[in-house]
């Protein structure tokens, strides 16, 4: 069974719910840096403060400021772990690899949740997050289309992705990425 897991998709894809399931049902860590961030927000910490005006357009926080976070988690002694909304970029990407590396612990499988911009742009809207507004969706989806999309390529070539089809009901696509993990 694989131990060290990654989330790729388009904001909506249903990663934080995937890899919510998936915690639950293994037990590993579910690391989501955009969770995190939301959180220090709402305590208006001096990090949440940082961040609040960058995230609620939509736009990515710095590099340094989610390594930092990352890395902090990452060098805790954890029993499997589920990174859901990092790496965005390839630098990133490269961080990434620098930390586990230190760590000794190789990510083993990325899932790519696919779906058609058509159905994330509805759920997005229903979801009804801060920045779950037609403006913000439109950067969000720019920028990833712009700095994450390449990433798919990236972890294909080094024979990590999974195909998910995410455009369906949870259950099932919960089952999928269970079947792959094995
Ligand atoms: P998410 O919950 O993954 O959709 O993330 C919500 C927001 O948090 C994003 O729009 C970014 O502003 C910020 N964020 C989350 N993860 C990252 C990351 N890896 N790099 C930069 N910004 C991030």
């Amino acid at each position: 069974m694989k131990k060290h897991l990654l989330f790729l998709g388009p904001p909506g894809a249903g990663k934080g719910t995937q890899a919510a399931l998936l915690s639950e049902a293994t037990s590993y860590l579910h690391l989501s840096t955009g969770e995190l961030l939301r959180k220090e927000i709402d305590l208006d910490t001096y990090l949440g403060k940082q961040v609040k005006d960058i995230m609620n357009k939509g736009e990515l926080v710095s590099d340094e400021l989610v390594l930092e976070i990352v890395k902090k988690i990452l060098a805790k002694d954890n029993n499997g772990w589920i990174l859901d909304g990092y790496p965005r970029n390839l630098s990133q990407v490269n961080s990434l690899n620098e930390v586990l590396r230190n760590i000794n612990q190789p990510l083993e499988i990325v899932f790519y949740l696919d779906i058609p911009d058509e159905v994330l742009i509805k759920r997005l809207l229903m979801r009804g997050r801060k920045d779950d507004n037609e403006e913000t969706i439109k950067t969000r989806l720019k920028i990833y289309k712009q700095t994450t999309e390449p990433l798919i390529e990236h972890y294909k070539n080094l024979s990590l992705l999974e195909y998910i089809n995410a455009d369906g009901d949870f259950k099932t696509i919960s089952t999928d990425i269970k079947q792959k993990m094995a």
